[in-house]
């Protein structure tokens, strides 16, 4: 007999995936054996710096640790955060009300929204974006109003665009500065503005700093938190993965106003029971080095950027060297749209990005190439790009 399944219309309803084409595209090519250069990942190569591998390895032989952890985290991972915001910001915060445990960004940024948002409420979202703060809105019967980031506003949102109604509505702003896809970077001047906004509309602001450790050339990303009166606005989601590479450890924090932090929390001693403490000790071990275990890769990433943009301008591609992250975002030739364009990269090339529309309608124009390969490789793409007729 069997019993009919159906799926929640927030699952069935999802819109379509739009990098389905392209993993049917790699498969093909791979299937034909050819020799594909993944840049579509955002996934570092680099190894966990040795030392926190070791001190996972000492810790999770502990049986102290074999336990349920805590889920907002254990005292020890949010003084070390704390105390890392303190180093690396200039920021205080109090570690018992001001820092929370996630398992991942990627988890606190969905769950915000079962904290805060209520059905019917409109959620701000700059876009093209990392697309869990608009799924997490969704799934959670939010409206999402995208604020589009174009390049003459520097991929900054125009808050000036928002009609007075829709911004009197809002509920929260996601924005992202450094910017994945983009790679756009965000100065105090527009924080402030984004500050003003929130007390304004009354609008709680979330801010994703996942990229902040990765930037050249000596520019060092601010925290939102940096602005005089953010902590009375905002929440700040930071992550040790992309930082440390330790993308899947699944260990990030939320930092900052203290009703935003307690809410987040509430949520989540709801759903989950917190990060293993042996990941969360070789956590405290990463960012008690900070620097010192990030600037090697900092370094490899800048050396692999300056292949991989002087290599597609030769190629006859329009892009900025970016300031920061490790994505290069590259407006697709005249005629092409970042399907056809994306198309062409690994039907002629062999080189796999994601097409710019797949961040948001936004990104459409655009192809996002990351430098999570090596630098040979890197070269090799540019070459290939450059026997491609463009
Ligand atoms: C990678 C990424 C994250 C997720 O990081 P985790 O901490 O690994 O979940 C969040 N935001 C952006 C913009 C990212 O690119």
């Amino acid at each position: 007999m069997g019993i009919v399944i159906k799926k929640a219309s927030r699952i069935s309803e999802l819109p379509p995936y739009l990098f389905a084409e392209i993993d049917r595209r790699k498969r093909d090519a791979l299937g034909r054996g050819v020799d594909l250069i993944d840049l579509g990942i955002g996934d570092p190569d680099i190894p966990t710096p040795p030392v926190i591998v070791e001190k996972l390895i000492e810790s999770a032989s502990k049986p102290v640790n074999h336990r349920y952890p805590n889920s907002l985290g254990m005292a020890e991972f949010r003084d070390a955060v704390a105390n890392w915001y303190q180093r690396r910001f200039n920021v205080k915060l109090d570690a018992g009300k001001e820092v929370v445990s996630l398992i991942g960004s990627k988890e606190g940024i969905g769950n915000m929204a079962v904290a805060f948002v209520e059905p019917g409420d409109i959620v701000l979202v700059a876009s093209p974006c990392y697309p869990v703060y608009h799924i997490g809105t969704a799934f959670n019967g939010g409206k999402i109003y995208f604020l589009p980031l174009k390049k003459q506003n520097q991929f900054l949102p125009d808050l000036d665009s928002i009609p007075a109604e829709v911004a009197k509505q809002a509920k929260l702003l996601w924005i992202n500065y450094p910017n994945n896809p983009t790679a756009a970077v965000a100065d105090k001047e527009f924080f402030k503005k984004v500050v003003d906004f929130a007390n304004k509309n009354n609008v709680i602001i979330c801010h994703d700093a996942a990229y902040t450790e990765m930037g050249y050339d000596g520019y060092r990303p601010m925290s939102f938190l940096e602005v005089d009166g953010a902590k009375e606005v905002a929440i700040e989601f930071h992550s040790l993965s992309k930082t440390f590479n330790m993308t899947g450890w699944r260990i990030g924090m939320a930092v900052g106003n203290a009703d935003l932090v307690g809410g987040l929390a509430q949520a989540k001693s709801n759903l989950d029971s917190g990060i293993f403490q042996a990941v969360q000790e070789a956590g405290i071990e990463a960012l008690k080095l900070g620097d010192s275990i990030v600037e090697p890769s900092r370094a490899i990433y800048q050396e692999r950027r300056d292949i991989l943009v002087d290599g597609l301008r030769t190629a006859g591609l329009e892009c900025e060297k970016p300031r920061a992250t490790f994505y290069v975002w590259v407006a697709a030739p005249k005629g092409l749209s970042s399907a056809d364009f994306t198309t062409k990269l690994l039907e002629e090339a062999g080189v796999v990005t994601t097409p710019g529309n797949g961040f948001g309608a936004a990104g459409e124009g655009y192809v996002r190439f990351t430098v999570c390969v090596s630098k040979e490789r890197l070269k090799e793409v540019a070459e290939r790009i450059r026997r491609v007729k463009l």
